[in-house]
């Protein structure tokens, strides 16, 4: 899919052609609500680039918008009385990404019940790790 500068939903957010409800803003990001609101106080932050995702992201640009979002969470978290936070960046449509444009979401978590939910599948023995680490760090 061709995007042409300015044309994703994000990008037009990030740019101020169409309102959002903004939390923060710098020369390199934004972050916003997130319109689900899947959890009280679920906030999206966002490069002002179009990136895809993390995947395509350089580690300098990844590592601004973890220190937003490091500041956010604790400051998103603190005043409105959430016990945790799930910190999550969807890359590519087998993940879940809908929106094609980097973002990580913060997601603040209650303790009564808040219809918020990650499962982690355990399947411990099924696989050679050292293999694992191998094919990791010396790809063929
Ligand atoms: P993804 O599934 O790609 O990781 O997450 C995309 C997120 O963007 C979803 O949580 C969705 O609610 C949010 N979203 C999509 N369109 C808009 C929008 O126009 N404004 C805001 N604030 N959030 C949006
Ligand atoms: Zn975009």
């Amino acid at each position: 899919e061709v995007l042409f500068m300015d044309q994703c939903i994000f990008c037009k957010i990030a740019n101020h052609e169409i309102p959002s409800n903004f939390l923060y803003e710098d020369d390199i990001c934004v972050a916003f609500l997130d319109l689900s609101q899947t959890t009280y106080g679920h906030t999206l932050v966002v490069p002002k680039a179009h990136v895809k995702n993390i995947l395509e992201s350089d580690d300098l640009l990844t590592a601004h918008l973890f220190k937003v979002t490091n500041q956010l969470a604790k400051q998103i978290c603190t005043a409105l009385n959430a016990n945790g936070c799930n910190i999550l960046s969807n890359a590519n449509e087998v993940a879940g990404q809908t929106v094609m444009h980097f973002h990580i979401h913060i997601i603040p978590r209650y303790k009564n019940n808040d219809a918020f939910n990650i499962t982690f599948p355990n399947h411990e023995g099924q696989y050679d790790l050292d293999e694992l680490v191998t094919k990791i760090k010396h790809p063929l």
